[in-house]
């Protein structure tokens, strides 16, 4: 295999040619999609070799497989491509979303007697993860609202050893500041972990702004067609990679190679799609503030969103992600499923990132295990419904949401 120098391609040029960024020179007739090797085992020419394969590499420094759970060719070629479209040293798949932050927060030293400082408002089963997972097993798990100008004295004060954030939060689409978060936990030698699903590296690539791992779930954006379930954790460092894929062997983590194959070829119109996910959210976010029946809309491209100035630094190409909150002017749960129940075009469905348009009730969905108080507390009133813009036509969108608001 000769490594052709593609060094200095854009993201979206990698990501088109994510499959074979490294092309074999000697054999003609060489497909251009990598095949779907679903082996369970891999040969070597001897014993010795087998047993370098087993460590990890070849002789030659190439990569390898042995057994399907340590990884496959598929997994392999869709790790290198997240490592280089993030700026990472390596990367490791998972077989969720949930499976990645799993190892993500292992690899990290979470163990008895550690503590773990968290936003508040993170992914519902993230925060069930620390609960249920980490807290039993003697981690310290302290939850904070890390959007608030504060974020760096809080950290300050309470001295980690792991800091959890979310690059967007969920359903608001609050904004974090990652520089000031790293620098205060880098301070502390605490290792930062950012789950930048709603964002992709086409939107942010919080590495840059000094972050130790970068998860997302796949199942999202990167893969983007709702077809499959997958996890992904960057890392900025090698050493961090190495603990990774210690963790999704042993635990039995790791993503298939269909799964692996999918998300691949998702990746290579992520760049398409997210330009028309942001532009079709922004008209939308237009559209549903000028709306009689909408009080109030929650999205980071708006000038008056509260931290559009903090959104357009961090944020790439001048774009702010697909995803909105809205509150309908009628605060109630019956208001919310009326809504959701005369939607035509707008699935109403609980994932995100997928192409077509997706509308979620988080007092139903995402933040279902907190009490009422609790969401009121985060600013989730009865009457918010979170939106997956797609990549639809515009006007389509625009349409149903306005027939679903005024029927
Ligand atoms: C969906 C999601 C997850 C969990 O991912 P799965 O692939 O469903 O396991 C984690 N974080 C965020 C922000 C998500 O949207």
């Amino acid at each position: 295999m000769k490594q052709y120098d593609n060094s200095s391609w854009a993201l979206d040029t990698l990501l088109v040619h994510s499959s074979k960024l490294s092309r074999p020179t000697n054999n003609s007739g060489t497909p251009t999609v990598q095949p779907i090797y679903t082996s369970t085992t891999y040969l070597h020419s001897n014993a010795d070799v087998l047993d370098q394969a087993f460590s990890g590499s070849l002789p030659s420094g190439e990569q390898t497989c042995v057994y399907g759970r340590q990884g496959n060719p598929n997994a392999q070629a869709l790790e290198e491509v997240m490592s280089r479209a993030e700026g990472g040293t390596g990367a490791v798949v998972f077989g969720s979303g949930m499976a990645a932050i799993h190892a993500s927060l292992l690899a990290a030293g979470l163990a008895p007697g550690t503590k773990i400082l968290a936003a508040q408002d993170l992914y519902g089963t993230t925060i069930g993860m620390l609960r249920s997972a980490f807290v039993p097993m003697g981690v310290d798990v302290v939850l904070y609202d890390l959007c608030s100008s504060n974020a760096s004295e809080i950290i300050r004060a309470e001295q980690p050893d792991v800091v959890f954030v979310e690059t967007l939060s969920n359903p608001l689409a609050k904004v974090i500041d990652l520089d000031a978060i790293s620098t205060a936990a880098r301070e502390l030698g605490a290792i930062s972990i950012v789950d930048s699903t709603f964002t992709t590296p086409y939107l942010l690539r919080p590495i840059e702004h000094g972050f130790d791992l970068v998860v997302h779930s796949a199942t999202k954006y990167l893969g983007g067609h709702g077809d499959t379930t997958a996890g992904v954790v960057i890392s900025a460092r090698n050493s961090l990679v190495e603990q990774l894929r210690h963790y999704a062997t042993i635990l039995g983590a790791m993503l298939s190679p269909f799964d692996s194959y999918l998300i691949t070829r998702g990746l290579k119109t992520l760049a398409l799609r997210m330009e028309r996910h942001c532009n079709n959210a922004l008209q939308v976010a237009h559209f549903l503030q000028e709306h009689p029946a909408v009080e109030r809309v929650h999205y980071p491209g708006l000038l008056n969103h509260p931290q559009h100035e903090l959104a357009a630094r961090l944020l790439r190409q001048q774009r702010y992600g697909g995803l909105l909150a809205f509150e309908l002017r009628e605060q109630t749960r019956e208001a919310a499923y009326r809504f959701m129940d005369n939607l035509q075009l707008c699935l109403p469905a609980t994932t995100l990132g997928d192409v077509y348009s997706e509308a979620s009730y988080p007092p139903i969905s995402s933040h279902r295990n907190l009490t009422a108080s609790e969401r009121q507390k985060f600013g989730i009133t009865d009457g918010c419904i979170r939106l997956s813009v797609g990549i639809e036509n515009t006007e389509d969108i625009i349409h149903d949401l306005d027939q679903a608001l005024t029927s």
